[in-house]
C-alpha cells in the first residue's frame, strides 16, 4: 500500500500537460546529446539541456509541494533520502577520499596487463563468472551492447557485457557488476512477483548489490587469486607474474575523466561533482549556460588537471538529457550500503576470504539475498540496508575499508 500510495500521489501532484512535455522534450534529448557529444559540441546541447531543466524544476516544485525541488527528484530514485543528508555524508567523505587519491597517485603505479585477448575465451569466462556469482541462467541471458546494462525482474532478468581486446577486466568486471545488480531482482522473494515490492528498494540498494559483487567480492585478494589462476588457464601469459601482481593490476587506481572507468578510490569524487551541480542547477542558482565552465572548473580542483574536450567533461553522461536528476548520488550511497554490508558479512562469514580464494562466493551471496535481496521493496531503502547490517548505514565502513585497502597496496 506504501508503494501504490507513492506512485498515486507522485502521479497526481504533476499535471498531464507537463508529464507529457517531460516525455517528448527528453526522448529528443537524449539524440540531441548523442550527437552534440559525438561532435563535441557543447552548445548545440545547451538549448534542449535548457528546456529539460526547466521543465524538471516545474515538475520538482509540483512534486515538493513547498519542500525542497530537489528532494523530491532524489525520492524518485531513493525514496526518504534528501539533498542535504547526501550532502553531509558527501562532505565527510571527501576530505579523506581526496587525501587518499594524493598519496596513492603519488607511489609508483602498478603494472597493467600486457597483449591481447580474444572476445571468444573472455565472454566463455564472463559467463563462467556469472554463474558463479549466483546468476540463474534459467531466468535470463546475457548479450553484448556497448554499455553494460541490466534489465527485468522476476522470471526476466537480461544482462549485457562489453569487450575490449586489450582490457579484459572490462568484460569480466562489467558482467560481475551486472550479475549483482540480476541476482539481485532473480533474489527476490517469489511471491512478490508482480506487486509493487517485486523489484529493488531503491537506485542506491540496487548498486549497494552490483558495488558489493563486483569491488568488495571480485576485487577482492582472495577471490583476485582464484581469478589469476583462471586467467592463466584461459589466456596463458598476460604479463602479470604472480597473483600479488594481478590483484594490484585489477585495483589499479587511474587518472582519467571518465566516471564509468574510475576506479574505486576515485569514482564517489565524480558523482560529488554531479550532484552539487545538479542540485544548483535544480534550485537555480546556476545556469545551463554557465554549466560547461562550472564543471570544467570543479573538475581541476577535484581532479588536478583540465578538461581537455567536452566528451571527457559535461557531455559523457547521458542522465541529465534523460531527466534524470537526483539519480546520480544513489550511485555513491551504493558504495556506502556496500561498505556497511561488507562489514557485517565478514562478522557473520569468518572463513569468506578461504572460499573466495576457492573461487566461491556463494556464502556472500547467500547472506546477501537472505539479509536483503529477498525483501524486495518491503522496507525502505535505508530501512532495509539496516536491517540487514544490524546497525544505521554510515559513510564510515566503505571509507576504511578503501584507506586500508588501497593503503596496502601501494604501500601509503
Ligand atoms: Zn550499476
Amino acid at each position: 500500500m506504501r508503494q501504490l500510495r507513492r506512485q498515486v500521489q507522485r502521479a497526481a501532484k504533476v499535471p498531464g500537460r507537463l508529464a507529457e512535455e517531460i516525455a517528448r522534450a527528453t526522448s529528443l534529448a537524449q539524440g540531441i546529446w548523442a550527437e552534440a557529444r559525438a561532435r563535441e559540441d557543447v552548445a548545440a546541447f545547451l538549448p534542449t539541456l535548457t528546456e529539460v531543466v526547466a521543465l524538471k524544476r516545474e515538475e520538482a516544485a509540483a512534486l515538493a509541494g513547498g519542500g525542497d525541488p530537489y528532494d523530491a527528484l532524489v525520492d524518485d530514485h531513493e525514496p526518504g533520502m534528501t539533498g542535504a543528508a547526501i550532502a553531509a555524508m558527501f562532505s565527510a567523505m571527501r576530505p579523506r577520499l581526496v587525501a587518499l587519491r594524493e598519496k596513492v597517485l603519488g607511489a609508483p603505479a602498478p603494472k597493467g596487463v600486457t597483449g591481447t585477448f580474444g572476445q571468444d575465451a573472455q565472454l566463455a569466462l564472463s559467463r563462467e563468472l556469472a554463474t558463479v556469482f549466483g546468476y540463474d541462467w534459467s531466468r535470463g541471458r546475457i548479450d553484448l551492447a556497448v554499455h553494460p546494462f541490466s534489465s527485468g525482474s522476476g522470471h526476466d532478468v537480461r544482462i549485457t557485457t562489453r569487450v575490449s581486446d586489450t582490457d579484459p577486466f572490462n568484460c569480466l568486471y562489467s558482467t560481475i557488476h551486472e550479475v549483482g545488480h540480476a541476482a539481485y531482482e532473480q533474489g527476490i522473494d517469489s511471491g512478490y512477483a508482480l506487486t509493487p515490492i517485486g523489484q529493488g528498494a531503491s537506485m542506491g540498494v540496487h548498486e549497494s548489490q552490483s558495488r558489493t559483487y563486483e569491488n568488495q567480492l571480485g576485487r577482492s585478494r582472495a577471490f583476485t587469486g582464484w581469478l589469476y589462476g583462471r586467467m592463466r588457464e584461459v589466456f596463458g601469459e598476460f604479463g602479470i607474474a604472480d597473483a600479488d601482481a594481478f590483484y594490484r593490476a585489477v585495483n589499479r587506481v587511474h587518472p582519467g575523466y571518465i566516471r564509468t572507468e574510475a576506479d574505486e578510490v576515485q569514482y564517489n569524487l565524480h558523482v560529488m561533482l554531479r550532484f552539487d551541480l545538479e542540485r544548483a542547477l535544480i534550485r537555480g542558482t546556476l545556469e545551463v549556460a554557465d554549466l560547461e565552465e562550472a564543471w570544467n572548473t570543479r573538475f581541476r580542483a577535484d581532479f588536478g588537471v583540465a578538461v581537455d574536450r567536452p566528451s571527457n567533461g559535461m557531455l559523457q553522461d547521458v542522465h541529465w538529457s534523460c531527466g534524470l536528476f537526483g539519480y546520480f548520488p544513489t550511485y555513491t550511497l551504493g558504495n556506502v550500503y556496500a561498505g556497511c554490508l561488507m562489514q557485517a558479512l565478514r562478522a557473520d562469514v569468518p572463513d569468506l576470504d578461504e572460499r573466495l580464494a576457492r573461487g566461491d562466493p556463494s556464502a556472500a551471496t547467500g547472506w546477501l539475498r537472505d539479509k536483503l535481496q529477498r525483501h524486495g521493496a518491503l522496507y525502505e531503502p535505508r530501512d532495509l540496508v539496516r536491517r540487514a547490517c544490524g546497525f544505521e548505514p554510515t559513510e564510515g565502513p566503505l571509507l576504511d575499508y578503501l584507506e586500508a585497502k588501497f593503503g596496502a597496496i601501494y604501500g601509503v
